[in-house]
């Protein structure tokens, strides 16, 4: 296996639409690490954000710095190109150290040649018959002809994946970065059996995977939620881990190898049979959060009144004007009913605490709406198009929203996840 940079065990990663709130970020590590729960930051934006809000890759990486440097942070945090391709990456290697290859664009398309697909199940033989994976408590019974189904699903992606790995590391340095490798948006989740076979094309790529981002079986809407069987979730999740661990045993994977889970945030529901499977198998997890901040950034303006709400209410009756152009790129992780959005003429009248009790996610709140909250997640570039004059609610603001954005992290994320009894 190539070299690489280690991932700490226990890593969240944190997305910041306007570049803002770094430190408020890192505070919520500060204070989970202080009670025993090191979370190590990873900071990502996509190319899909930075071009819509007009911002270069090396602008999160001097905002991590400037925040790492500011707050005394001594352990290691990292700047993730997230859901990088090949067309894309470019910009994105010498700012970043950690980087999300996204190859959902080439699962099931048409599969990869042929001799490759007969020559990756030639190879593992291993993956044939029945495996038995501890922690399992039945063993997997997989048939050649699902290994070759799997393959050609999946082995174009995962060559894919490799390609895009060696690009980066031929021009970073196999030793100096983390790789992530996410099939997270795509239709169908993958299943454990799939899982296992996909770790072992991976590795076959000699990419030294540190986290893979699945499919899970569910939705993973935007900043509310789980949406499905948390029971079925709590099965598959442990089942991943178990296959994860016997894949690095079996494969050679580095051994932080872990589970990712995007659109992490807000997923109250399963947070608690996750802390309970890592434990279990004493296992890491990479959490992807993005969008959650941006929303704590408008609780903030909104809970400063003033000049601040009224910017937040700005912001939502353009969003609910434009409901179907902003929600479409965005259908299959949103499920907004719009019946329950309020009218822009309603909102203009609300007080502060209104607009706050509608967004932030406390589902004990009666007036919590998730629909209301889906659509302003979606329509960060509303606030984009207001330039200085967003970022400088933002810097008059700072201190309340900072105190939002910390909370959110720590007390509704990191606290569930790791510091719960
Ligand atoms: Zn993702």
């Amino acid at each position: 296996m190539n070299q690489y940079l280690r991932l700490g065990k226990f890593s969240f990663g944190m997305g910041d639409r306007f570049g803002h709130q770094g430190k408020a970020q890192l505070a919520a590590c500060v204070k989970a690490t202080e009670l025993g729960a090191e979370f190590i930051p990873v900071w990502n934006k996509s190319n899909r954000e930075h071009t819509f809000i007009g911002t270069e890759p090396a602008s999160l990486r001097a905002e991590a710095d400037h925040a790492a440097a500011s707050l005394g942070w001594k352990k290691s945090y990292h700047v993730d190109a997230d859901h990088i391709r090949l067309e894309t990456v470019d910009r994105f290697i010498a700012p970043s150290d950690f980087f999300t290859i996204d190859v959902a664009d080439s699962i099931a398309k048409p599969a990869a040649a042929a001799a490759d697909v007969q020559a990756f199940v030639d190879r593992h033989p291993e993956l044939i018959g029945q495996i038995s994976i501890p922690y399992i408590d039945r063993p997997f019974e997989i048939k050649r002809a699902e290994v070759e189904r799997v393959a050609n699903k999946f082995l174009l992606a995962v060559q894919d994946a490799g390609k895009i790995y060696q690009h980066i590391a031929k021009a970073k340095g196999a030793a100096n970065f983390i790789t992530e490798v996410s099939m997270d948006e795509t239709d169908s989740p993958q299943t454990p059996p799939e899982l296992l076979i996909i770790l072992a094309a991976l590795a076959d790529e000699k990419i030294p995977l540190q986290t893979i981002a699945p499919k899970f079986t569910g939705r993973f809407n935007k900043g509310v939620d789980y949406v499905g069987d948390v029971k079925q979730f709590e099965q598959e999740f442990n089942e991943d881990l178990a296959v994860i661990a016997f894949a690095i045993q079996k494969y050679g994977l580095p051994p932080s190898l872990k589970l990712s889970v995007h659109s992490g945030s807000d997923k109250f529901s399963i947070y608690e049979p996750m802390r309970k499977a890592l434990k279990k198998f004493d296992a890491g997890v990479h959490i992807k959060t993005a969008g959650t901040t941006w929303l704590e950034e408008l609780i903030g303006l909104a809970e400063a009144d003033g000049d601040g709400l009224e910017i937040a209410k700005e912001i939502y009756a353009y969003a609910i004007e434009h409901v179907d152009e902003f929600c479409a790129p965005y259908a299959s992780v949103i499920d907004i009913d719009k019946t329950k959005l309020p009218a822009a003429a309603s909102v203009n009248g609300w007080s502060s605490q209104q607009f706050t009790d509608a967004l932030r996610h406390d589902q004990k709140n009666p007036a919590f709406n998730p629909s209301f909250r889906q659509l302003l997640h979606v329509s960060f570039k509303v606030a984009a198009k207001k330039g200085d004059r967003y970022l400088n609610a933002l810097k008059k603001h700072e201190a309340i929203i900072a105190k939002n954005v910390t909370e959110n992290l720590f007390e509704r994320h990191m606290k569930p996840l790791l510091l719960d009894k």
